[in-house]
């Protein structure tokens, strides 16, 4: 019983990941360029083939036509591709509780702000230090002769700095 919920829960995140797919490409050909040829390596392109009434999409090597080997493999419908993509979000997800334990695992690694919090403590005291610095720099400027160019120099390197 338990494992037939499960079966649904899996089949149904199936279905919006084809239908995410589905949507990315707004045509019928969603695996074009995810498919390989297992003889010769080349890239399975789609076509539609039409009948009287319906037509259906099939995908076959890009290898078929070239060269002077041609590929020999046989073509595949869409649909037995859409099965085996089931069949294979199946197997990954069949592990989905370890799956499910990395990814929250993940998340609070990534939830974990301490070190991020102790470098923004840094910086804002090497601000303020620098800002000090400044001050004392205007602040004997206007108290002292000296020669402003370097005075120019000085501060123009503090606010760049800051
Ligand atoms: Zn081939």
């Amino acid at each position: 019983m338990k494992r037939n919920i499960i079966k649904r829960e899996v089949f149904d995140l199936a279905h919006v990941e084809l239908d995410k797919l589905e949507k990315k490409r707004q045509t019928s050909n969603i695996f074009t360029g995810r498919l390989y040829c297992g003889a010769c390596g080349a890239s399975f392109g789609s076509r539609v083939w039409h009948s009287i009434s319906k037509y259906r999409t099939i995908y076959q090597c890009n290898g078929k036509y070239k060269g002077e080997h041609k590929c020999q493999t046989t073509y595949v419908t869409e649909e037995a591709i859409k099965a085996w993509f089931l069949s294979a979000i199946n197997q990954l997800l069949s592990n989905r509780d370890e799956i499910i334990a990395n990814t929250e695992l993940l998340i609070d690694m990534a939830k974990d702000t301490t070190p991020l919090e102790s470098r923004i403590n840094d910086l804002e005291h090497h601000l303020e230090t620098i800002r000090q610095d400044i001050e004392d720099l205007v602040d004997r400027n206007a108290r002292k002769a000296q020669n402003q160019n370097l005075y120019q120099e000085q501060y123009d390197t503090l606010v760049t700095a800051y």
